[in-house]
């Protein structure tokens, strides 16, 4: 049975944009909430609200047109959020977003499960690097803020500390692992407990930014297995509702490290778009609206490749073939690096 219920969704990009398309498909309304007056979500959405996530008139007018409330992106104050939450109920809860939105308190909430994470330290000045040397090579992330490889700085030695950084901001300083492979899980859990759990998903990374992923990785049978239990187990242990993704390293002594958890639809997980009978974004819209949750089936093998700047032109004057499918996320403004759109491919 289909419900007369508007999802709200603060955030107007290309995961906003594909929300609302799921949700249109299963008669769910949209409001969007977007501080880019070009979000390229208004295309999708039923209404869309050009705002700043913290004006509160605007808050609270996108409020009170929605019946639930969901985000395409973790950085927003827990503040807002939780003022959000006492009206309508946003999922994931804020408290999740709170833990995951923060590098150190993520990494402790998953330590504290007993999962293994790569080594790490919380850094708060150049002293701490010093006292920290065994975890060098390493990478020193920001808490906060970072996506795509932003905030990132590779640290081969001390040497490596620029004179100008004031550590205004808080770091983690976290061992380079050398990697064999890059592998996402994405799982949509719902209120009543139930989950989909979408196959291990193998990704390769361009100067830290996702170029390509596919179906089936090729991994073994005890890192598929490892993989999908420890998905479960943490949005198990957060009593998490909607779509999640855990993205994990493979060393070359095929150990299994979470890298990090995204309380969101993905970008790894795009190509379930077209190969899965019900994408990563249409389970979240379930799971978010209190839906039934349905049997999840693979309808084929694929890859996804992500189609950055310039490069979206080349596409744009395209023919596709039986199988391809091209997404133009319709961004106004070409950058470098920005994901303009991307192609998956069955197989
Ligand atoms: P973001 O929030 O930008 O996605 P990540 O921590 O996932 O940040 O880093 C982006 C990419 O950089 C990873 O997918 C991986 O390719 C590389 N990377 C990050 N941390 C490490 C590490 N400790 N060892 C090896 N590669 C890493
Ligand atoms: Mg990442």
């Amino acid at each position: 049975m289909l419900k007369d219920q508007t999802l709200g969704i603060i955030g107007g990009g290309q995961l906003g944009s594909m929300m609302c398309q799921a949700a249109k498909k299963i008669g769910i309304k949209t409001v969007v909430i977007s501080d880019d007056k070009d979000g390229p979500a208004q295309n999708y959405c039923d209404k869309f609200i050009y705002s700043n996530y913290d004006k509160l008139e605007n808050l609270q007018k996108f409020t009170q047109l929605v019946d639930f409330v969901t985000y395409e992106f973790e950085n927003i104050p827990f503040k807002t959020l939780n003022n959000i939450n006492i009206i309508k109920p946003v999922f994931p809860s804020p408290k999740i977003n709170q833990i995951v939105q923060n590098r150190q308190r993520e990494k402790m909430f998953i330590n504290g499960l007993g999962i293994k994470t790569t080594p790490w330290a919380f850094i708060k000045s150049k002293e701490d690097i010093k006292k920290n040397k065994n975890l060098l090579p390493g990478i020193l992330k920001t808490c906060t803020l970072g996506y795509d490889g932003h905030g990132q700085h590779i640290l081969n030695s001390i040497k490596d500390i620029k004179k100008e950084w004031c550590f205004s901001d808080n770091y983690i300083l976290e061992k380079l692992v050398d990697l064999k492979k890059e592998i996402s899980v994405i799982i949509t859990r719902f209120n009543n407990g139930s989950y989909s759990l979408y196959e291990p998903i193998e990704n390769i990374h361009k100067k830290q930014i996702l170029e390509k992923s596919l179906i089936p990785a090729d991994i073994s049978q005890n890192i598929y297995e490892q993989s999908l239990n420890t998905a479960k187990d943490i949005s198990e242990k957060l009593n998490y509702v909607g779509t999640m993704c855990v993205e994990y390293f493979i060393d070359k002594k095929q150990n299994l490290f979470v890298n990090e958890i995204a309380p969101r639809v993905h970008n790894s997980g795009h190509l379930t778009i077209n190969a899965f009978n019900i994408s990563q974004f249409e389970n979240h819209v379930r799971a978010v609206c209190d839906l039934d949750i349905l049997p999840v089936k693979k309808i084929s093998n694929a890859e996804m490749i992500n189609i950055l700047g310039n490069n979206i032109n080349n596409y744009r004057e395209k023919s596709f073939k039986n199988g391809e499918f091209f997404f133009d996320y319709l961004k106004k403004n070409i950058k470098e690096k920005r994901k303009m759109g991307h192609i998956t491919t069955l197989k």
